[in-house]
């Protein structure tokens, strides 16, 4: 920190670039936690590069390629988590194509050790460091009882059931497109795959908080309360 301290005696008015150039975040939670809205605010709030890996699929899968069709077939057709070589081949593209003063938040990725390893060394060649790992928890019931809520329409609202829809047969109130459930939405589904992350992350988080620069959130509270606890802590560090 010593540089930055240094620069910023040098260039007193130009402190929010210093310190967005130094900005690499990556924030961890299960789905439902809530990361994604926390992640956005914190791209809005810091001018960052929301890398959103669910997203980044999502459109590839679109795409009339073989990886595009790969991608399609194991996330929309099987429900099943995208191979690690794909992560990296898609991050790579995204990556690639940064301006070098954005700083990065990372949302939905990694979810393991191998994919942690890559993003070190593919970050590290690009002259950049994690400086904060966010991590989100909920308790497995509440995350279950939010994402057998959630549904999503043909532009990919997030809609919750009984709340922003009444029922099936409605309508995206915000788009009018017809609304439907992610195959990997049903109480089954998140099961397995919230055993899977929490099995997969954990040595992820262990790593960071051997590092020192983890920070714990609480994700029960509104959204409102969340942020504040983020912005808080994150300025601590
Ligand atoms: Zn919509």
């Amino acid at each position: 920190m010593d540089l930055l301290k240094k620069l910023r005696s040098i260039y007193p008015n130009c402190k929010l670039r210093i310190a967005n150039y130094f900005m690499n975040i990556i924030i961890l939670g299960p789905q439902g936690s809530g990361k994604g809205t926390q992640a956005k605010m914190l791209a809005e709030k810091f001018g960052l590069e929301h890398v959103e890996m669910g997203k980044l699929l999502r459109d590839v899968a679109k795409l009339d390629s073989p990886l595009g069709k790969k991608v399609h077939e194991t996330i929309n057709i099987q429900g099943k988590l995208v191979e690690n070589r794909v992560i990296e081949e898609v991050l790579d593209a995204k990556l690639d194509g940064l301006p070098s003063e954005k700083g990065i938040i990372f949302d939905g990725v990694p979810r393991s050790e191998s994919q942690r390893e890559y993003i070190e060394r593919k970050i590290a060649q690009m002259g950049r460091k994690i400086e904060s790992v966010i991590d989100i928890n909920l308790p497995e019931e509440e995350t279950i009882e939010r994402l057998s809520k959630r549904w999503v329409c043909e532009n990919e609202h997030v809609l919750i059931m009984g709340k922003d829809v009444k029922g099936v047969n409605e309508k995206c109130p915000i788009c009018g497109s017809e609304i439907r459930q992610r195959i990997d939405d049903t109480p089954e589904r998140i099961k397995t795959r919230l055993d899977i992350y929490h099995k997969d992350t954990k040595p992820v988080i262990d790593y960071y908080r051997g590092q020192g620069i983890l920070i714990e959130i609480d994700g029960r509270p509104s959204i409102k309360e969340v942020s504040e606890d983020i912005l808080k802590k994150i300025k601590r560090i």
